[in-house]
């Protein structure tokens, strides 16, 4: 991870930026070297100004380009709002807003199915007084960390099923906890073992468990509740957080791999 004080200037976050959008550092009709502005790169000799903003999901934006790099690392740090709001002097709104844009253009997760040692489990999101209550189901791998994270409706046997055969090659060895929805995974070709943990026994599904108390803390941390409305993207950015690393390492790599995408 770089540091925030590592973030060039604005007319370097600019050329970046119109770099991955044309391709080219000069001007992308005549050649000419451009003058980078804060709002639109200007060409002497086609007389043209251009956005390079226009060109992808940043169109609209009132923020500087080097803002934009600012905001992106804080939300690569897991940086709370507040923290952003310090920074960048924007509102809070526009950090939330910022951060849930973000997530919407990562790229969607294309890894394999979880293979070796895996672990599975469910927990439960927000409060059922409430009434927005949500099941995930989760599987990680403990020697990669990779993980794989669903929204699941109920805790019925075909459910957890469709999980495990989406997510888990065959021939897997896989460790629960003794819902009885998990009995029948060894017809599926899994190795299966269950644990009971009102016997005490969790060493075996410790990651998982884990990651759980890490994505509700995480949730708490920016937004002070588990809000279930974003609770979707919120599983989509800790799955690219575990399965792609690097694209959370410094605010190009992410740029690189999702500036382009249509949502
Ligand atoms: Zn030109």
């Amino acid at each position: 991870m770089t540091s925030l004080a590592e973030i060039p200037g604005e007319a370097r976050c600019h050329r970046y930026i119109y770099q991955l959008t044309f391709s080219t550092k000069a001007c992308f009709r005549c050649h000419e070297k451009l003058l980078f502005r804060r709002r639109y790169v200007w060409c002497r000799s086609c007389r043209i100004k251009t956005s390079a903003k226009a060109a992808t999901w940043l169109r609209g934006s009132k923020l500087s380009y080097r803002q934009v790099f600012q905001l992106l690392w804080c939300w690569q740090a897991k940086k709370n709002p507040g923290f952003a709001v310090d920074v960048l002097g924007v509102s809070y709104t526009t950090v939330k807003r910022w951060y849930e844009r973000f997530r919407a253009h990562l790229p969607a997760d294309m890894s394999n199915s979880l293979s070796g040692l895996v672990e599975i489990d469910e927990s439960f999101f927000g409060k059922k007084k409430y009434g927005h209550q949500i099941i995930v189901i989760g599987a990680i791998e403990p020697t990669t960390r990779k993980i794989k994270l669903r929204i699941i409706p109920d805790r019925e046997q075909e459910t957890l099923e469709n999980f495990v055969q989406a997510s888990v090659a065959t021939n897997a060895i896989v460790l629960t906890d003794s819902h009885p929805s998990y009995n029948d995974l060894n017809f599926l070709g899994y190795r299966h073992y269950a644990f009971n943990h009102s016997k005490g026994e969790y060493a075996n599904t410790n990651q998982i468990k884990n990651l759980w108390g890490v994505i509700k803390r995480y949730m708490r941390k920016l937004y002070g509740c588990i809000p279930t409305r974003y609770l979707q993207s919120i599983l989509d950015e800790w799955t690219a957080r575990q399965n792609r690393p690097s694209l959370f390492t410094k605010p190009e790599n992410y740029l690189d791999a999702c500036l382009f995408r249509i949502s």
